[in-house]
């Protein structure tokens, strides 16, 4: 493993854990669990944290998130440190020797490498416990698509755990090792989803005079739901509107009753989501009627954007800085217009969420949700460093 320089107190305690880190990631990678079945997974998490130490151990969030609260040596408040455990529902198309035993699921999103990362991290703040107030170390279910972040919101995690502030890492192939990114404001999308169906009467392909041609109404509607970005969205704003589901009928021969489309509205303006929203219903209605088909509309607000702090993201890139140097920090970036779930932490306590560059030559650095990703062990010392060097930041070293 090709070694990478960084600056931390802890320095010497981390590159000694490195190895065993690795090893736990690994385990991870070849038992992957989806979204709020993450039994296994939270079984080791938990069970770590008590060998640690660590004060309190909370299980069964959100069915299967965990929290660990470490304490300092003396009073002060308590910050969050936040890493997801899901795997995706993929097959993995890797030969590596830790490859995934569990068929059509994968670490694709170095969820994994989250994981233990942060158990490191607990480890050592267990052993050292040099910092002014307490640590909560939250493992959250299904950041892909379940929004287990939002579900332990909702089961009052900030009850249990009262964090003046909540911090986020994600790994982020296309960056290099040793950088990291930390953008003010927004800095992932909130998506919604939708799913339309237009009903009109079925008929034989050959009599088409007989029905109501609902593939025909649903092809309308796909080319209309374009000019909602390109039309009605300001130029200086940005959506991402797609259709990525289409279904018809089973049959060449066969016009359906209905046909149904799908797909997702990416944006960070809130107005914009519900702009984008009614545009969408007043196609749908408003095309199917010209065809004389009908349009039932399913409309699901998803995940909100992820928009990160401007003081909090200051304090999150200082931290880095003072781990690579501030030539490794860029605090200016286009954000991305994939979601995440930890937005719904950030909408209840300020913080930030930072990209952690996984990239090196001569690496597989496939993106995240490829088959043939995996998250880059090189980078656990950088990330079990950041997360020490933020509560020497934000709770003060000795
Ligand atoms: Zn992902
Ligand atoms: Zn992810």
């Amino acid at each position: 493993m090709s070694d990478i320089a960084f600056n931390s107190r802890h320095h010497n305690r981390i590159r000694d854990l490195h190895d065993e880190i690795t090893a736990w990631r690994r385990d991870l990678h070849m038992h992957p669990e989806i979204g709020f079945q993450e039994t296994r997974t939270a079984g080791i998490v938990a069970e770590k944290l008590r060998a640690f130490g660590v004060d309190e151990v909370i299980t069964g969030m959100a069915t299967t998130g965990v929290v660990g609260i470490i304490k300092g040596d003396r009073d002060g408040p308590m910050i969050g440190l936040r890493a997801d455990m899901d795997a995706l529902p993929m097959q993995e198309h890797t030969d590596l020797p830790y490859k995934s035993q569990n068929p059509g699921a994968m670490h694709a999103c170095g969820h994994d490498g989250h994981t233990a990362m942060l158990l490191g991290a607990a480890k050592i703040l267990a052993e050292t416990r040099d910092f002014a107030g307490s640590v909560a170390l939250i493992f959250q279910p299904a950041e892909e698509g379940g929004g287990g972040g939002g579900v332990m919101v909702r089961e009052g995690l900030f009850d249990r755990a009262d964090c003046q502030s909540v911090w986020g890492l994600h790994n982020w192939p296309g960056m290099p090792l040793g950088q990291f990114c930390a953008l003010a404001g927004p800095i992932m999308a909130g998506i919604d989803y939708f799913d339309i169906t237009i009903r009109g009467q079925g008929t034989h392909a050959g009599l088409p005079h007989l029905g109501v041609d609902t593939v025909l109404a649903a092809s309308h509607l796909v080319t209309a739901i374009q000019s909602v970005p390109g039309r009605n969205v300001s130029p200086h704003d940005t959506a991402t509107i797609g259709v990525s589901m289409f279904k018809g009928s089973d049959a060449y021969v066969v016009m359906p009753d209905e046909a149904t489309i799908g797909g997702s509205v990416r944006y960070f303006d809130p107005d914009t989501r519900d702009m984008a929203e009614a545009r969408i219903r007043s196609l749908a209605e408003g095309i199917a009627k010209g065809f004389g088909a009908e349009a039932v509309i399913d409309y699901r607000k998803n995940y909100p954007p992820t928009i990160n702090h401007a003081a909090e993201t200051d304090l999150a890139a200082q931290a880095a800085a003072a781990l690579v140097g501030e030539a490794g920090v860029l605090r200016e970036s286009e954000p991305c217009m994939a979601g995440e779930d930890f937005s719904f932490m950030l909408n209840e306590r300020p913080g930030n969420y930072i990209w952690m560059g996984t990239d090196q030559p001569g690496r597989n650095n496939a993106m995240v949700h490829y088959p043939t990703y995996d998250f880059n062990d090189a980078a656990i010392p950088l990330g079990v460093g950041y997360w020490l060097g933020l509560v020497d930041h934000l709770l003060g070293a000795r």
